[in-house]
């Protein structure tokens, strides 16, 4: 799967990629992670990316045409002079505070993609007429950052993790918060005593059986203990299905 972020800031990403499950997926070639700097697409001396917003009041806002550019090199089959080609492989994301709210089972649906590229905004935004070169905004939640970076980089580890063969054991990650609708059960490590604290007896018993009715009990007690409106959800889904 590959990744492609247009950014005015590529520094911000350096940390993110040279660490831990994204870095080694990136290593094993089993994801790629490119950054591209919109600067490269100015076409002044001065590498101009952003200007005055039109009418009264402060703000800069990224100049559609640079945007444009890096588009058309990355993906010029989807890319006409004007308008934006027919979906194939490939998906288009500006990541905004008003788009839709990314959670589990967008990140499911963006990992089916071949290839996704984000558009990071800065400042006021983008100008309002890139809109139609890109498939869908996405936000990571309600409320405003500065940039578009931390979101690309929240979805990006997302939609990485569900790629096969990025988090080593699948299992780990079907059982995950949300994957199948619930949240994770409780994970306890040595030492079995900690400060007064015991490892529940069923987790040494070393009957798989019992230990996986254990963490299926836990599992729900936490959803509806927590997040009890996801709940009420996969409720409703099991009985939609049977
Ligand atoms: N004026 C814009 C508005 O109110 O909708 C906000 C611009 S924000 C300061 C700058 C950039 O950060 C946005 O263009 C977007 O790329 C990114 N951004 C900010 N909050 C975000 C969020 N919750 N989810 C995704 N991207 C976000």
């Amino acid at each position: 799967m590959i990744f492609e972020i247009l950014t005015l800031f590529p520094e911000m990403y350096e940390g993110f990629l040279k660490t831990s499950i994204i870095a080694k997926a990136i290593k094993n070639g089993i994801i790629r992670i490119n950054i591209h700097n919109l600067r490269d697409f100015a076409k002044d001396r001065h590498r101009t990316v952003d200007d005055k917003s039109f009418g009264p009041g402060p703000g800069m806002v990224l100049k559609a045409e640079p945007i444009y550019k890096a588009l058309k090199k990355i993906i010029p089959e989807r890319i006409s002079a004007n308008k934006l080609l027919p979906k194939k492989t490939s998906g288009i994301i500006y990541l905004s505070p008003q788009g839709r709210v990314f959670n589990q089972k967008t990140a499911k649906e963006l990992s089916k993609y071949r290839q996704l590229i984000f558009i990071c905004g800065h400042y006021e935004g983008v100008d309002e007429r890139i809109f139609r070169f890109i498939d869908e905004e996405i936000s990571i939640g309600d409320y405003v950052l500065t940039g578009g970076e931390l979101p690309s980089m929240v979805v990006v580890d997302a939609v990485s993790r569900l790629v096969k063969g990025v988090v080593k054991k699948e299992e780990s990650v079907e059982c995950d918060s949300f994957y199948n609708g619930l949240l994770d059960y409780p994970h306890y490590t040595r030492p079995r005593i900690w400060r007064g604290g015991k490892v529940p007896e069923v987790l040494l018993s070393g009957n798989h059986k019992k230990i996986d009715e254990w963490r299926k009990k836990k599992a729900l007690d936490v959803t509806e203990k927590k997040r009890p409106d996801i709940l009420e959800s996969k409720k409703k889904e099991i009985r939609r299905i049977s």
